[in-house]
């Protein structure tokens, strides 16, 4: 690990100002990320810029939506009851990432602004057409997720909170890396107040993905038999030492099912 400076700003503004001044800055949150890399000598910035005081302001339920601030821990937005209730399915995905550890520790802010091909979080946002808020402006997350670890922020844009449009339905399944616990596969379903669903996949591909076919057959008949006969094309799909494209393809399939079934 090299010396870098380290910042801890007592406000949002200050984060981004002392971003803009940095040679090499770097945001921290949870830091579940974010140190191991330090630590490998895969991140070297000049300046560390501790949000972990920020962005406090946990689980908020709306009439129509749930915001959640960026700095909660996936343990807290798990543990929140009006959240359990308005979209299970939010709750359940916070509750399966990593261990106690990871659940303490990591935040949503840090997960969806790293957007691992194989975290959970970026699945639930697709799924429900969540808004990310940052320090600067509203992003839909269509456009927010560009690709493998790659996201619509500027480097000095601070994600404040992450806001969910509450459903009808929502379910969430995920076959995990019995190593990692990162999904190889995971799917979140949503069936929106007008009828219409959305499914997103996460773990299986370079990026999180939805599955148009999946949503027409679901909002014709949202149960898991609508999906029989259904497949996922393999092309595109990760293959690496722990799953072919073609086992990915297949468990597309099942955890869209078994999404689907949990659904409430
Ligand atoms: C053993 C292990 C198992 C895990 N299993 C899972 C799993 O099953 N599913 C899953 O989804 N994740 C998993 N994770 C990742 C975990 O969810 C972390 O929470 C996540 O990687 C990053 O969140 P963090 O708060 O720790 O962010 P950090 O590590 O602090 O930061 C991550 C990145 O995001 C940037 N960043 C952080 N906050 C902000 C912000 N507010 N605005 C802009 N940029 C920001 C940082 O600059 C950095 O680039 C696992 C991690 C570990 C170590």
């Amino acid at each position: 690990m090299e010396n870098f400076a380290y910042h801890r700003p007592a406000k949002v503004a200050d984060a981004v100002k002392a971003m803009k001044k940095a040679k090499d800055g770097k945001f921290l949150s949870g830091g579940h990320t974010l140190i191991p890399a330090l630590k490998q000598g895969l991140a070297n910035p000049t300046d560390l810029i501790d949000l972990s005081g920020l962005n406090k302001g946990g689980v908020k339920v709306g009439a129509k939506s749930v915001t959640v601030s960026a700095g909660t821990a996936h343990a807290d937005v798990a543990a929140d009851k009006g959240l359990k209730k308005a979209i299970p399915g939010v709750a359940i995905l916070a509750g399966g990432i990593g261990d106690p550890h990871v659940r303490h520790r990591g935040t949503i802010g840090g997960s969806v602004a790293n957007n691992d091909p194989a975290a959970d979080y970026p699945s639930a946002c697709l799924a429900l057409g969540a808004t990310i808020h940052t320090s600067e402006r509203k992003i839909p997350a269509e456009k927010f997720f560009t690709g493998m670890f790659s996201t619509a922020l500027k480097s000095s844009e601070v994600i404040t909170a992450v806001e969910f449009p509450i459903p009808k339905k929502s379910g969430y399944a995920k076959f995990p890396n019995p190593a990692s616990l990162y999904a190889m596969v995971g799917v979140f379903v949503a069936q929106m107040g007008d009828g219409s669903v959305r499914v997103a996949v996460t773990g299986a591909g370079p990026g999180v993905f939805r599955v148009p076919e999946m949503e027409a057959a679901l909002a014709k008949n949202f149960s898991a038999k609508s999906l029989e006969g259904l497949s996922v094309k393999s092309k595109g799909l990760n293959s690496d030492m722990h799953a072919s494209a073609e086992y990915r393809a297949h468990l597309i399939g099942v955890m869209a099912r078994r999404a689907v079934t949990a659904a409430k």
